[in-house]
Formats: structure tokens, sequence, C-alpha cells
């Protein structure tokens, strides 16, 4: 059971806490199929390919003490990690004897290589191609060769694998890395070596936190440290970002141009950043300051008012996979995977740090648009780039060189059901519309809950409590931001007043067995335009329903060449269970009168297209653009302000 000792409070109270991954099923007919389809097919098929690429056999060579030979990046340890992470997670939810015989294989394996280095430092890459290049010595390349994210990355799965097994083999190995980081970086005299690649400081929060909910864990792991010294470890990564002493900078592209505290905004390589905005959040959750606040505000506010994608996606420039100037954000982005993924973790720190429903917002159009594209619908197809437009030269692969995207997509998706609910020992946040069925332990009562809803085709979700005894507590419901009229029922009572917080309505009340509250958020069909200041997108429009966004296909308008929307079209809509595992289809006319089909983006590219009609559109040339938008810009009450995005009127104003 998670406890709240670490609570921190922060202005608003109490800040939420997820369930533990074994407190919640998922019940649910978007989900529930999707993750099976990662849990069977994608997991295994990740597996296959990095043992077919010799990421496994690079661990056998560093434990027979060869030379040389290592294959594929030097982040492959990593990634075969981050894999195990994801595995673990869904182990927990679902015990798989097959797969839980894997990993202990894997562990084994990854043991013995350990062993043979003998000091707890593992690296496969450096060990067998240069082993006296270690940390960046002797002229090493520290931006390269991925020690402290391959390191983190294996910490973090020795804590997802101990917390889903109860399994002590992998956090043994994490615990003796762990060890070895803090004995090497530090103050004088050790050296200042921060993670070109950030991960590692999540990683060595979460091992910490491990550690104090379970004080005898250490001992039992022999750490020769105090898990304290974890945390000082951290800090001093943040700390000393954009200090240059004894080492040279990894500038502007690993965000360590200049001290974190003092970075005006989010640049350069999107996922290092993500990552590392991330750990930042996980630190202050256990030992913030205003500076660390003030930071996180500034950076997120950076991201998700200027430099944020319709699809949660973020980072528009290929050349360094990162992040462009503010409001750059062409059709044609480049829009990593792993960055969205990051995004999605970074969004869910800053829930857990502050509250408040606007970081679900983002994890939510990121989940639904951005990440679920990076998969194909059968689960074993893969995208880096994903674009809002394509001319028929972007395709998912089977695998890649640098196959990082489907690891972090499966531990993103493994983990994301802990996060449908979250709680602060007062309330219960019901945060995303997603069928499960959880227990949520609160002092004043243990609750059994359940969600049905059909979302995200329907905006009608219902929960029933079952609070082992009649108890009091608050049950916040998150009003996504995209949601502009809903009803609430207690018990079928319409609730007529209702308080609403940081994006939730909170209904505090005694509640009893069996308990019913429903939700009905409206989900019309709407198009989005985007800020005045983004250039690219002027005279277009996004069509959107709830928190899915759509697009235009050749496959299903072969007519079409070059779509514009009329200024008021009348759109249609109707779940189709057989199309691309169930979708709501959206059906209108463009200005001419030609029929345009459209389907939820994560579905693009899913289907033989013949050469001719592949093509992908998000954005749609809207007749009449700048009309419509005057009418937007005229109503204060809608006045841009710091949004991005905004929807503009089905119809013409009376
Ligand atoms: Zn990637």
């Amino acid at each position: 059971m998670m406890t709240n000792k670490r609570i921190p409070t922060i202005g608003k109270g109490l800040a939420p806490l997820p369930l533990n991954r074994r407190d919640i099923r998922l019940d649910d007919a978007f989900w529930s199929p999707k993750l099976e389809v990662l849990r069977t097919v994608t997991i295994k098929d990740v597996f296959d390919k990095f043992e077919k690429s010799g990421a496994l056999a690079n661990f056998d060579r560093v434990a027979q003490g060869q030379r040389g030979g290592h294959q594929g990046p030097p982040f492959f340890d990593g990634l075969v990690y981050e894999t195990i992470r994801a595995a673990s997670d869904f182990l927990a939810a679902a015990y798989d004897v097959q797969l839980d015989a894997r990993l202990d294989g894997y562990i084994s394996r990854i043991g013995a290589a350990q062993a043979a280095v003998g000091d707890g430092y593992i690296n496969t890459a450096i060990t067998l191609a240069c082993p006296e290049k270690r940390w960046g010595a002797q002229g090493g390349d520290q931006l390269w060769s991925h020690e402290e994210y391959n390191a983190g990355c294996l910490v973090e799965a020795g804590v997802h694998h101990f917390r889903a097994t109860g399994k002590t083999s992998l956090l043994t190995l994490s615990v003796r890395f762990a060890d070895h980081l803090c004995a090497v970086i530090g103050p004088d005299p050790r050296r200042n070596i921060v993670p070109s690649h950030p991960l590692a400081e999540e990683a060595l929060v979460k091992l910490y936190q491990l550690l104090v909910d379970a004080p005898d864990l250490a001992r039992t792991l022999g750490c020769r440290v105090n898990p304290r010294e974890y945390l000082r470890l951290v800090r001093f990564w943040m700390d000393h970002r954009g200090d240059h002493q004894e080492r040279i900078s990894f500038t502007e592209y690993a965000q360590d141009h200049c001290s974190l505290y003092e970075q005006p905004e989010a640049v350069g390589h999107a996922v290092r950043g993500m990552l590392l905005y991330a750990g930042l959040a996980a630190l202050a959750a256990e030992e913030g300051s205003s500076r660390d606040y003030t930071t996180l505000h500034r950076l997120w506010r950076d991201v998700v008012e200027r430099k944020l994608f319709i699809t949660g996606g973020v980072g528009p420039i290929k050349e360094y996979e990162g992040f462009g100037y503010g409001y750059y954000l062409p059709p044609t982005g480049y829009i990593e995977t792993c960055a969205g993924v990051g995004l999605a973790f970074w969004a869910s720190r800053m829930h857990q740090l502050f509250g408040g429903a606007e970081y679900l917002d983002v994890y939510e159009r990121v989940i639904y648009n951005n990440v679920l594209a990076g998969i194909s619908l059968e689960g074993n197809r893969y995208s880096y780039e994903n674009p809002l437009y394509s001319q028929g030269s972007m395709h998912r692969w089977d695998w890649h060189g640098c196959p990082c995207c489907p690891p972090m997509l499966l531990k993103l998706f493994a983990e994301m059901p802990q996060l449908i609910l979250t709680q602060t020992g007062t309330d219960i946040y019901v945060n995303l519309y997603i069928g499960c069925k959880a227990q949520v332990s609160l002092p004043a009562a243990h609750v059994n809950l359940g969600i049905e809803t059909h979302y995200p085709w329907d905006g009608a979700a219902r929960i029933t409590l079952h609070p082992e005894e009649a108890s009091t507590f608050g049950l916040c419901l998150r009003i996504p931001r995209w949601c502009r009229t809903y009803t609430i029922s207690v018990n079928d009572k319409a609730m007529r007043k209702v308080a609403r917080t940081d994006g939730y309505v909170h209904i505090k009340r005694l509640w009893h067995d069996g308990d019913q509250i429903c939700i009905n958020l409206a989900m019309p069909v709407e198009r989005i335009i985007a800020h005045p200041f983004v250039n690219g997108l002027r005279e277009c429009t996004v069509i959107q329903r709830g928190p899915v966004v759509y697009c235009l296909e050749g496959v299903d308008n072969p007519q079409v060449a070059d779509p514009v929307l009329p200024p008021y079209p009348v759109f249609a809509y109707e779940f189709l269970p057989g199309l691309l595992g169930g979708v709501v289809r959206v059906t209108t006319q463009a200005a001419d009168g030609a029929p345009l089909v459209l389907n939820p983006y994560y579905t693009w590219d899913n289907r033989p297209i013949p050469k001719e009609h592949d093509w992908l559109r998000v954005w749609l040339r809207q007749q009449d653009w700048y009309t419509l938008r005057s009418e937007l810009d005229a109503n204060p009450r809608k006045a841009w302000g710091q949004t991005l995005y905004q929807p503009i009127p089905s119809c013409p104003p009376l």
C-alpha cells in the first residue's frame, strides 16, 4: 500500500499520489484490448528483436571477459532495461509465468556482466570497446556513451521489477550501480559529471522512495550508502547543469548551457528535456524549494503555451530531435514518439507535485494522439516521427537501428492505469475516464470503486463506490479542458451547483455502499485553430472530438486532392466497431461539396494504401479563416491569453 508520509504540501494542500498498479484492474472497451496487444504481442516482439540485434549478447560478452564486438548503439543496455521495466508493470497487472521466467533469464545475464566488471558499473559499449573511457575519461564521448542514461534505466527497472514481483534479483544490481554512481560523482574529490541524457534523476528518486517505504530493504540489498545519498546525487545533477568546471559543455542540445534554474525556455533535444524536467519534478516532490517550483512552472508554460503540437507531441526539428523557437509547429514537424512519452511522464509528475487537472489535459492529449500513433494497431510496427502531414514518404517500421521509441511507449502504457485515479488521503481524484475496478485506501475508509464508460467515443461515465462502511471523503471529477458543457448526477439526482477548482468538480459527502455518480461530458465534433502567432497554420483548422484529433487519409478520400472546409461545415459521426479496432468516424463535406471521411489520427497508416492515395492531412485548409478567427478574437471571454488552441464557432453569429 502507498504511504502518505512523503506527500508535500504545496499551496493547494496535499498533492495526489497514483495508485499501486496491483490496486487497479483495467476493464475498458478502448484500452483493455490495446494493453492486451502490448502485453502479448509488443513485449515479446521487442524482446525478440533486441535478442536478434545482439542487445542481450552484449551482456554475455562482458560476462565472458571478451573485448570488442559490441552490437548496436551505446544505449542498447538502457533500452533492454526499459523493456524489463514495462514488462514488470504488465506482470504486476496480470501474472504471466513465461514473461516472469524470461525476465529472470535476462536478469541473470545482466548480473553476470556486472559481476565480471566487479565494481557495480555496467555499460557494455564502454566495457567492450573502450573501458579506459568511462565517464568521459581519456577523451570519451559522454554525449554518445549514455552511461548515466543506461544506469538510470537499470535502477528504474530494478525498482519496478521488485514492486511487481517482490524479487530482489534486479534491484540488487540497481543498488550496486547506484552506489557506484554515488562513489564516483559529486562534489570534490568526486567528479563533476551530469547526465548528458537525463533519466537517472527520476530513477534515483524512485529508488530512494522505495527504500524509504521499506526501511529493511536497504540492509537486505547490501546498500553501501544511506538512501538519502541518492537524493543528494540527483540534487547535485540539477545544481550542476551549466557548470562546466573540469568537463565540456553539452550546450543547449542537452540543456547544459546554463543553470537549469535559470533556463528561460525549453530548448535542445526534446526527449532529454522532458526527462530532465520530469526528474526535477520528482525530486521537488521529495525536497522541493520555490526555485524548483518556479523553474518547473516556467518550463511547463513555455512548452504547453508555445511548443505543443495539437496531438500532444513536441520537438519539430529533425536534425537534433528537438525544440524550435516558440510557435514553430509545422505539420511536417519531427514529433518523436519518445518525446511525447517524456512529456506524459513529466505531466504525470507535475500533477503529483502540484495537483490540478491541467497536467492531465496534456497527458490525455498526448496518449490518445501522439503516442498511440507511435505503434501499429497490430502492435509490432513502430514510428519515430509522427507527422501531421505526409505525401507518402512516412510509414511505420518493423525495427530500427535506434529502436528507442518502442520501449518508451511500452513503459508509458504499462504505467498509465495507475494514473486513472489518484488520492491525497482525503480525496479521490478521477483523472482519466477509463473503465476499471480499483481499491483506494484512505485513512477514513477502504473504498472499492468502479468506472464504466465508452470514452473516448462517448463522454458518459458511471462511477460506483463501495466504501467498506459509510464514510465522508471527497470525490473529484476531472472536467477535461476540451469539454464546455457537462452534467453530473449522484444516485440519479442531478447536481445543480457544483464547485469547480483546479479543473475538478469536488463532491464531498457521506458516501454509502453502491452510490453512483454519473458524469456526461458533451462531446461535439469541433474545429480547432492555433494561436495567431503560429504562422504555418494560418488558414487551417483541425477536427477534434473529445480528446481525439482526426485526420484525413487518401485511402478513405480517393477523390479528394486538396480539401478545403466551408465556413460552417455540418459534421456527422458514427461508431464503427469493425473499423480500425473500433472507432468513431467523422464525415462532412468540403467547400466544393466533395464528401470527406475522417478517422482518429492515431489510426493512420494501418491499412494497405495504393501509392497514388498515400497521403495524410491533419490540418485542413479552412475557407474564411480570418473572419472565423476574428469572431473568436472579438469575444473577450475567449481572448487567446495563454491558450495555444481554441475551437471556432460551429455556426454564424446571430
Ligand atoms: Zn525514440
